[in-house]
This record gives C-alpha cells, sequence and structure tokens, in this order.
C-alpha cells in the first residue's frame, strides 16, 4: 500500500513557517524516525484519520487520554452539553467537585484534589508544596523518567528529551539543576547512599510508579516501597507521578492497585486520562498537605483555566467508562499487540524485549533487558525508525520514538489486532534489514 501524504507534507511545510519545527511538542515531529507526520483530522473508536483520507489504527491514543478510544458517544454528548452552557466562568462550578470526588473514590488515602491544565504544572505544584512542607530545597529524580517540562524536572527527563538525545536543556539555570539530584532507576543503593549523607536536605524524592517515559520498565521489587520508606524516615515527601499511569494501570491506577502492600506515597499527580483528551491534571493528597495550598494555606498555585467546567466533564464521563470490564478488555488487547509484535521481530531474528506493567507495554529493540535508562540508551534506534515507518505506511500508529509506551483503547477490534499483526510482520522485515548494532 503507498498513501498520498500530500497534503500532510503540505501542512507541514506550512506548519514550519509559523509553529518553530512545525509543531506544538517535539516528539511529533519525527525528528528521530525520519518522514513528515501525519496531520489528523478525525478519529473514531480505535481508528483516526489524517488529512489526506488515510485511515490508520491508533496505538498512541494522543500519549494515553483516549483510553476509550476517540470521539466515544458518551464523552461527546458530555462535552456538548457542557460547551452549550459555557466554556469557562473563571469560578467555581459543579464538574470540578464531582471529578475530584470520583478520583477521591478510586485512590485510597487522597483526600482533597487541586486541577490544574497539564502534568507539567500538577508536578511543578507537588514540587513546591514539598519544598513549602520540608522548607527545603532538594528534589531526587530518576534518569530517564519525565515528569513535564518545569526547569527543575527538566533535567536527564525522558521521552522527547530522551528521543531528542538532550542531555539537559539550555534555558535550566546551574542553580536549578544543582537542587534537581539524579540517580539511576532500580539502584536502591544509589538512594540509600544519598539519604544517608544529605537525607536532612531533600525536599522529595518524585518517581513514575512503572516509568513509561523511556519505554515501560518496571520496578524491582520493593522499589517503590523503599523509597516511601526512606522519605518517611527522613521527613521528606514522596511525590508518585501517575500522569501516564493514573486509571490506565487500574480503575484507580497504580497505587489503588498495590495499597494493600502497606506504604503511601504523600503526593499523587495525575493528567492524561482524567481529562479523556482535554487540558485536565492534578495534584492529590492527604487533607493535611494539601491544605498548605492556597487560600487555605500560604503556598500559592493558580490556573485561569483550572476545572475547566467542558474538560472535566470530558474527564468525568471518561472515568464513568473506566470500569473493571475495560480494564480487563485493556490488559487482553495490550497482550495481545505486545505479543504479535513480538512474535513478528522474533520471526525475522530482530533483537528486542516486550516489558509491560497491565496494559502498558513497550517494545525495546535491544537484545537485553531494561532496568534503567542506561539500558534503553542501548537500543537500535534504525532499527526503530524503519519499523516504525512501516507500520505507519501500513496504516497503524505507533509512537515516533523508541522510547515511549505504547497505548492500547478499550475499542480495539479483534480485526484490528489481526491488521496489527500482518502490518507487523512486513515492518519486522523492513527493521531487519539494518544491522544489529
Ligand atoms: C505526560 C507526563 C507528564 C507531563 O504531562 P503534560 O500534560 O504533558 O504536561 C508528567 N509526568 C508523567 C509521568 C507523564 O507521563
Amino acid at each position: 500500500m503507498t498513501q498520498d501524504i500530500h497534503n500532510s507534507q503540505s501542512w507541514h511545510q506550512r506548519a514550519q513557517q509559523v509553529i518553530p519545527g512545525g509543531v506544538s511538542s517535539p516528539v511529533r515531529a519525527f525528528k528521530s524516525v525520519g518522514g513528515t507526520p501525519r496531520y489528523f483530522v478525525r478519529g473514531e473508536g480505535s481508528h483516526i484519520w489524517d488529512v489526506d483520507g488515510n485511515e490508520y489504527i491508533d496505538l498512541v491514543g494522543s500519549w494515553g487520554p483516549m483510553i476509550v478510544g476517540h470521539a466515544h458517544p458518551q464523552v461527546v454528548l458530555a462535552v456538548t452539553e457542557a460547551a452549550k452552557l459555557s466554556a469557562s466562568f473563571g469560578a467555581p462550578s459543579p464538574n470540578e467537585v464531582l471529578l475530584a470526588e470520583e478520583i477521591i473514590s478510586r485512590v485510597p488515602t487522597i483526600e482533597r484534589v487541586r486541577f490544574v491544565s497539564s502534568g507539567t504544572e500538577a508536578v511543578m505544584t507537588a514540587v513546591r508544596l514539598a519544598r513549602a512542607a520540608t522548607g527545603r530545597a532538594l528534589i531526587v529524580k530518576f534518569a530517564g523518567c519525565y515528569h513535564g517540562h518545569s526547569d527543575a524536572l527538566l533535567v536527564q527527563a525522558g521521552s522527547g528529551v530522551a528521543t531528542l538525545g538532550l542531555p539537559n536543556s539550555p534555558g535550566v539555570t546551574e542553580g536549578q539543576a544543582q537542587d534537581t539530584l539524579v540517580l539511576e532507576y532500580n539502584n536502591l543503593q544509589q538512594l540509600q547512599e544519598l539519604f544517608a549523607t544529605r537525607g536532612s536536605d531533600i525536599a522529595a524524592v518524585i518517581t513514575e510508579p512503572v516509568p513509561a517515559n523511556m519505554g515501560v520498565v518496571p520496578p524491582i521489587e520493593n522499589f517503590n516501597a523503599t523509597i516511601a520508606a526512606i522519605t518517611k524516615q527522613h521527613g521528606a515527601i514522596f511525590i508518585f507521578d501517575e500522569v501516564m499511569t493514573g486509571f490506565r494501570i487500574s480503575r484507580g491506577g497504580y497505587f489503588a492497585a498495590h495499597h494493600t502492600e502497606g506504604w503511601v506515597p504523600d503526593l499523587f499527580t495525575f493528567g492524561k486520562v482524567i481529562g479523556g483528551g482535554y487540558p485536565v491534571a492534578a495534584i492529590a493528597g492527604g487533607a493535611q498537605i494539601m491544605e498548605l495550598l492556597a487560600p487555605t494555606g500560604s503556598v500559592y498555585q493558580a490556573g485561569t483555566l483550572s476545572g475547566n467546567p467542558v474538560a472535566t466533564a470530558a474527564g468525568l464521563a471518561t472515568l464513568q467508562l473506566c470500569d473493571e470490564a475495560l480494564y480487563k478488555t485493556l490488559d487482553t488487547r495490550a497482550a495481545q499487540v505486545g505479543s504479535a509484535i513480538s512474535e513478528a521481530l522474533a520471526a525475522e531474528g530482530v533483537a528486542h524485549q516486550l516489558q509491560n506493567d497491565g496494559n502498558l507495554f513497550s517494545i525495546f529493540f535491544t537484545d537485553q533487558p531494561v532496568r534503567n535508562f542506561a539500558d534503553a540508551s542501548k537500543q537500535n534506534t534504525k532499527q526503530f525508525a524503519a519499523f516504525f515507518n512501516a507500520m505507519l505506511e501500513n496504516g497503524v500508529s505507533i509512537p515516533p520514538s523508541a522510547f515511549e509506551a505504547w497505548f492500547v483503547s478499550g475499542a480495539l477490534s479483534d480485526s484490528d489486532c489481526e491488521r496489527i499483526s500482518r502490518v507487523a510482520r512486513i515492518s519486522a522485515k523492513h527493521a531487519s534489514q539494518f544491522s544489529h548494532s
């Protein structure tokens, strides 16, 4: 099949005249995989269509939010009903209360939720809150974990930063970078050593519950529990960044699925799924720390569009569709798609690792298991690029980077999975034409 991508090409030329690199977020520009980014105009269920009329099975799902598929009738209805009543008041409205109640009902230990418009903002606020609560400056993060693009967290981050091979971004001052200490993921010894020497200066440790912004890298046993214990022991705050995993890994996210283990994060951040494709994110936690936020407390945080009635209506409608049956479907589909890709690559002798936590999975183009960012960086990105482009040309859209998770939706059908499998076999042949190192 050869696609006509004439219109995508001309939109991308126009875009580059008016938007830096032609994109509103860097990975979308396809720099690490080559070729022309497609300009999309429509989605329905598991399928999306570009400006040239080409149809794709979508395994990006807007990087997570489209968990129930595109333009789900119940979400569309909720949004249009809300939009008819006004886009925004800049004042309290019921939908944000309903969404906060829904989040609290799903995640044990959470008592308060503050809404913002992006995951970046949520994490930024969590960091400020942790520093205010402890009176300390240092933030500890793990290499390859992405926590949005705020200055303090844009140090050895994953996602687009990893894709573009940027160690740290220019424009982040030395002072800001100095207050962020970066450790290797899954390395408990480094964490213990750091706390032994600087424990009383550390405001917070932030981690993804299961990192998914360098590809999916499950934590070793007790990793999150140990962070919880060591932060508690030293009076630091444990920030659990569930922007990706929240309401994706289970109906309450990662922590909800693990809370019987007896450890508890102090602060949570959410985004992606809770907006159902609209700009909603949140910071959440127990009442005591959360009430430090203004206006009860003195830690300032605000937003013109925060808790927006249309966006929170979309989030609420989406979460209402996220029941146990959906997560069962997602787990099954992720396993089907993951093993189809893995079998196709194996048949062509392409070295790879299929790694997952529940329905969140990724394929690393390397012959060794990936436990941290250094391992992830050993991938054969040329092979990935060949695989990616063949998938896309044959109507399957996967993340345009070897350092990202893949996202299934509840709308995937048996025939979608069969087509993915067929296209994967073709694409694996393309990948195999690149040498193994
Ligand atoms: C996507 C993501 C963010 C940033 O969210 P944005 O809405 O893109 O600002 C932060 N943390 C994690 C874990 C993410 O996956």
